[in-house]
């Protein structure tokens, strides 16, 4: 439980300082002008008191056992020997602020062990070293455990993250957007108390009802993504993700001791969680100022209510082009706001009250959309005429936001300095407002991104029980036992044919005889591929030869190949010819602490052109599957385009699902491609793949 570290009754600061400029003052006078409910212990071997409280010459001497939290603002080299002291005095939590420790190398390192060894045989907790600290600014407490300066008013949103900088631009954006915070943790070298564990602490908070992290790639993917899957079911977690470019990924690699890897895995996890991710910060922190006071909209579709032409115009755009609905006024509606509204107004979604629009007719509007099924939420656009009484107006959204019906977002086009009195209005009625149409428009989208995550079907990993997993393994086994890394094609589509994956007929031969009776026995068309484990790109090497009629074009084909790649251990596989069909490409990918990354994608000879590949991570359930089917950007080609045929939908989600399961058994699987795999109309078959341990 960490309830003594974010509610404390006292906190002690070793290396009080007396020097204003210095970290040592800082947290104390933080801790006093935050109004502190607890106690307050300066420790300072030579001062009497530090900023006007009586100061002990070590925490010995504290009258006090039990401490809840200590704040080290020392050299790291006296750090072990205070966490001594503190063991003896009870000490619960230390938040060590001081740097110096495995951020700087192995003698750093080597003292946060010391540390960390003395703190475990006293069951002290750490939060750091290298950190900020907390903040609680719960009205109980009132905890500034922290050396920053930006001093948040009471609210909902509370931030987690590793890298003090970042939570802090977001802790400053909210407060200069005039939005309370409530808990705020950052945890630098993060040596016990981890992310994943103030997460789920935050998540169990009543008071959080919005979580804002941010991570600098991840330590303990797995644990990581446990925590906030359990969490973002229960409330909104949102991530802003930085370290996207390879730059941005180098820089964050350099502090923290952070270790950021490609962003890809915890783009995925982040997915896979639920966790809503932003790439801006501003919309984040506009996100998380409407998730802190709205109800969740049960579906997506916006009523609008504006004063002003244009600007509906502009929030329109971004909600439609966001997939938000703008639907129709119900009949009801539309009779009852014609009988309200000026005979001029514009009664059709979004409503145009007109300029002059009074403090009644936006009542009207709101009444009616709270109540019109066809509407889950609303979205206010609202210039501040000086001939029209604002306040008034303000005071009505803010009676129907109480109700809670449904959530409102306001865009509130004003002069704040001039309509004071309208913005204190809105702020103290808990309505969202944002000055720009676009800005007020996506932090609705959010709402509703988190609506689409609650409502997502988990979709199940399907259990399939037509699997010899052990057959598979004796050949992954063997080929280890040979040293070899690259499995051969035989050994290859035994595996695939173990997993219920379909491949095409076909047969290892050693030399072009056989090649021909292979082909002849098989009938129809076959293809002749060269099989070597130095052949990687066999089409480019001249390895592969297509619908060959007979036995006879087969051994040509054979010998041919022979001549060209030399006779040496080569082997041939004869394959059946399947003409028609769409390629696609399949891949996994070992991806370590997260299992394997699933690749899915339009195949074909323009696959490295386009591009258009989406991933997930195992175990991909049949709904994971489908999307991944879905995003591509060329998923109506499968779908058919002009009267073509679209291919088997159902054996590509299965496909997947297979692949996932295969990897996810096979974990000495470090890289494998389905490339191409043909679908057709009915059903699909392998006829390429490469698996390397
Ligand atoms: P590589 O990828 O090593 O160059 P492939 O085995 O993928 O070699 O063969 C190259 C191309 O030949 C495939 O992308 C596919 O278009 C075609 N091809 C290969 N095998 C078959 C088959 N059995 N039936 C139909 N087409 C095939
Ligand atoms: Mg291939």
């Amino acid at each position: 439980m960490l309830d003594s570290l974010f509610k404390p009754r006292s906190v002690a600061v070793i290396g009080a300082s007396t020097k204003e400029l210095s970290i040592g003052n800082r947290v104390l006078k933080n801790l006093i002008d935050f109004g502190f409910k607890g106690s307050i212990y300066p420790i300072n071997p030579k001062a009497d008191e530090v900023r006007g409280i009586k100061a002990y010459k070590s925490i010995l001497d504290v009258p006090e056992d039990g401490i809840d939290v200590v704040h080290m603002v020392i050299p790291a080299r006296f750090v072990p020997q205070a966490f001594e002291d503190c063991g003896k005095k009870g000490v619960k939590n230390v938040i060590i602020n001081s740097g110096g420790f495995s951020e700087i190398g192995p003698e750093g390192e080597a003292i946060e062990k010391a540390f960390m060894e003395v703190a475990r045989k006293y069951g002290i907790r750490v939060l750091g070293p290298n950190c900020q600290g907390i903040i609680n600014s719960d009205p109980e407490y009132r905890a500034y455990c922290n050396f920053t300066f930006t001093m948040p008013e009471p609210g909902f949103i509370s931030i987690v993250a590793l890298s003090g900088g970042v939570a802090e631009v977001i802790h400053q954006g909210f407060s200069a957007m005039g939005v309370g915070t409530r808990i705020y943790a950052s945890n630098g070298n993060a040596c016990d108390i981890t992310i994943p564990e103030i997460i789920r602490y935050l998540g169990d908070d009543e008071q959080t009802r919005v979580l804002v992290t941010y991570v600098e790639g991840l330590r303990d993917p797995e644990g990581f993504m446990q925590a906030v899957t359990e969490v973002a079911a229960k409330k909104p977690v949102l991530a802003m993700k930085a370290g996207r470019t390879r730059e941005g990924a180098k820089a964050a690699a350099s502090h923290t001791g952070g270790l950021a890897k490609e962003d890809l895995a915890t783009d995925l996890i982040f997915k896979k969680a639920g966790v809503l991710t932003f790439t801006d910060e501003g919309q984040l922190i506009r996100a998380a100022a409407a998730f802190a006071t709205q109800p969740i909209p049960k579906g997506n579709r916006v009523g609008i209510i504006t004063n002003t032409g244009g600007p509906a115009v502009i929030a329109t755009d971004v909600l439609v082009a966001a997939g938000l609905e703008i639907p129709p006024l119900s009949e009801k509606t539309e009779a009852f706001l014609k009988e309200r509204l000026y005979p001029e107004a514009s009664v059709h979604n979004p409503v145009d009250v007109l300029a002059t629009g009074t403090a009644e007719h936006y009542r009207a509007c709101m009444d009616a959309m709270m109540e019109d099924d066809n509407f889950d939420c609303l979205f206010i656009n609202f210039v501040t005429p000086f001939f029209v009484d604002t306040d008034s107006i303000a005071r009505e959204i803010v009676e129907v936001n109480r109700q809670r019906k449904k959530p409102i977002i306001c865009n509130l086009m004003t002069d704040t300095r001039q309509w004071t009195e309208t913005v204190r209005i809105l702020k103290e009625g808990e309505v969202p407002f944002f000055a720009l149409p676009s800005d007020a428009a996506r932090a609705l989208t959010a709402l509703v991104r988190y609506r689409n995550i609650l409502n997502r079907a988990p979709g199940e990993v399907k259990d399939f029980t037509d699997i010899d997993r052990k057959a598979a393994a004796t050949i992954v086994a063997g080929v280890r036992g040979a040293g070899r890394k690259t499995l051969l094609a035989g050994e290859v589509y035994r595996i695939l044919e173990a997993y219920g994956i379909p491949v095409p007929a076909w047969k290892v031969v050693g030399d072009a005889a056989m090649v021909e009776q292979a082909a002849n026995e098989m009938g129809g068309p076959v293809v002749v591929k060269a099989d070597a484990e130095h052949i990687v790109h066999k089409s480019d090497m001249g390895a592969v030869a297509v619908n060959l009629p007979d036995g006879a074009a087969a051994r040509k084909a054979a010998e041919e190949m022979t001549a060209k790649l030399g006779g040496e251990g080569l082997k041939f596989l004869v394959q059946q010819y399947l003409p028609g069909g769409k390629e696609v490409i399949l891949g996994a990918k070992a991806e370590p602490g997260l299992g394997h990354l699933i690749m899915f994608g339009i195949g074909g000879i323009y696959v490295e052109v386009l591009k258009d590949v989406v991933f997930n991570l195992t175990p991909v359930t049949s709904t994971e599957a489908e999307e991944m089917i879905d995003s591509l950007k060329l998923s109506p080609l499968l779908k058919g385009v002009r009267g073509e045929k679209g291919v088997d939908r159902a054996a590509l989600v299965e496909l997947i699902q297979r692949l996932s399961r295969l990897v996810s058994d096979l974990t000495d699987i470090a890289e494998m491609d389905l490339n191409p795999t043909l679908a057709f109309e009915d059903g699909l078959s392998v006829v390429d793949a490469r698996i390397s341990l």
